[in-house]
């Protein structure tokens, strides 16, 4: 590789005068053509031309009319418009399109897409309660997770996001299901304080933890993480265990923490200590650790996750459907410096893994909320759902923007259409006007596993009618629930 000389007249910068010296050099890195050693068609670079390139480094630069190299599962170099291409690319076109990281969602339950619908405008404990926790009782199985979270990641891909956070059961089945679909998880052993459909106790998922977390260490896709449901299902004890495994292999911890008020409740009867001084007790809020939520915080609690450096996981339209009538507090959690992502939460919580509706929903809560429509901008809100989740899941080396050496997790928005011409503002239509549908590529790790709106990885139609099986069985499942119910 080497550094040749690049064209870029005025227009190519839009944000130019915000970028460093240094940032436009690593930027304007071109990889050397004209190589005696041209590269056969299937180790060719990609190269995605003519977009528009939404980098979300620091400076937030963008780049019109720019290219994106990729070599193997990275991004070698950006080229400014005009800039020598490399010879015998694979070339997609970009033109009309806005060139951005892969969206991160840094919370959900994907396996739950099978029960999205089930039950709705419930408080959450009734919605866990008699509903969610009966039905995953009587029906989640290793098949069920596998078929419903291959539904839900084909969903995400084709909505732009290339790597989700998942808590739920059989965490090998889940997994697979992400390698088949060609999406980017971060997922691994749970752990929740009363049987579940994969171990009786807790102390039975974490037996055989760490084999999951050995066998995934340089998985290229599945990133290995420790969960613990929460401290209102789980004891502390065994959040503590869970969370000494997530330590040892320097690996994402993730926990509910604070959606409700009665969570710290039950934390101080259980504990003498509210829910985030808990986990600051046994160290658990270290860079890493994925606070889900995170709505009830006191003004000492962001303190406490700031001085530690936990990230939080805002899900805002699951808060708004449960009625909670505050919104996380993110302008604060960000002003004190702590790492904040967005999440969908699961999809019987939302009722959609669609990011963009997400942002959308992020930055009119908040404004809502505070009375003040300047707060939670456009581009802050399209920086937390791609750098900042991937500062929350502490991949911030290897995901979340568009920077040469990082993994290539691209995603192009078709901006040639009605409900998004003309353009002025990139972040304002990003986050106010686009839709997961409005997505036309995406690359995860270097592979093309969405084109043209369509997924490669995986046969649609056969996970769709896999999940409509499911469904007669959840159907039959859930009126024997409510018969026990009504009898009980
Ligand atoms: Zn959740």
């Amino acid at each position: 590789m080497a550094i040749s000389e690049v064209h870029c007249d005025r227009s190519c910068f839009r944000a130019a005068e915000h970028a460093t010296r240094l940032a436009l050099l690593t930027l304007l890195l071109v990889a050397a053509c004209g190589d005696d050693t041209a590269p056969t068609q299937d180790d060719a670079p990609l190269l995605i031309d003519g977009g528009t390139v939404v980098v979300m480094d620091e400076s937030g630069l963008i780049l019109e009319g720019a290219a994106v190299v990729v070599e193997g599962d990275r991004i070698s170099s950006i080229i400014a418009a005009g800039g020598p291409r490399p010879a015998n690319a694979r070339v997609i076109d970009a033109t009309g399109h806005l060139v951005i990281p892969g969206l991160v969602n840094t919370h959900g339950h994907a396996a739950m897409s099978l029960l999205r619908g089930l039950a709705d405008d419930l408080p959450l404990m009734t919605w866990l309660n008699d509903y969610i926790f009966p039905a995953e009782a009587a029906l989640v199985a290793p098949d069920f997770v596998y078929w419903g979270t291959l539904l839900s990641s084909v969903e995400m891909l084709k909505s732009g996001t290339t790597t989700f956070a998942d808590m739920y059961y059989f965490r090998d089945d889940m997994a697979r299901a992400t390698i088949d679909a060609g999406i980017r998880a971060v997922t691994g052993p749970h752990v929740i304080g009363f049987p579940t459909p994969d171990f009786a106790t807790p102390e039975a998922s974490l037996a055989d933890a760490a084999e999951f977390m050995e066998r995934y260490q340089d998985h290229p896709t599945v990133v290995p993480a420790v969960a613990a449901h929460a401290l209102y299902t789980t004891p502390l004890e065994a959040v503590e265990a869970a969370f000494r495994l997530a330590e040892r292999y320097d690996a994402p911890f993730q926990i509910h923490a604070v959606e409700d008020p009665s969570e710290d409740v039950t934390a101080r009867e259980q504990t003498g200590m509210g829910v985030v001084e808990a986990l600051e007790s046994i160290g658990a809020l270290r860079p890493g650790t994925v606070l889900a939520h995170s709505i009830y915080l006191s003004d000492e609690d962001i303190q406490r996750i700031a001085a530690g450096g936990a990230g939080i996981a805002h899900n805002p339209q699951s808060n708004m459907k449960l009625g909670v009538a505050r919104a996380a507090p993110v302008a604060a959690a960000l002003a004190a410096g702590i790492p904040v992502g967005l999440g969908t939460d699961g999809p019987a919580s939302n009722n959609d893994l669609d990011m963009f509706d997400e942002m959308d929903a992020a930055a009119k809560v908040q404004k809502f909320i505070l009375g003040d429509p300047a707060a939670l901008p456009a581009e802050t809100v399209f920086r937390l759902a791609t750098m900042g989740g991937a500062r929350v899941l502490n991949l911030h080396d290897e995901i979340g923007s568009l920077e040469p050496g990082k993994r290539a997790d691209i995603v192009l928005v078709d901006v040639r259409r009605p409900g998004l011409t003309p353009l002025y503002s990139v972040y304002s239509h990003l986050v106010y006007a686009a839709r997961g549908s409005d997505v036309a590529t995406v690359i995860v790790n270097g592979r093309v596993v969405v084109q043209d709106g369509e997924i490669l990885t995986v046969d649609e139609e056969e996970v769709m009618e896999r999940a409509r099986g499911f469904g007669e069985r959840v159907r039959e499942v859930m009126e024997e629930v409510a018969a026990g119910r009504e009898g009980g």
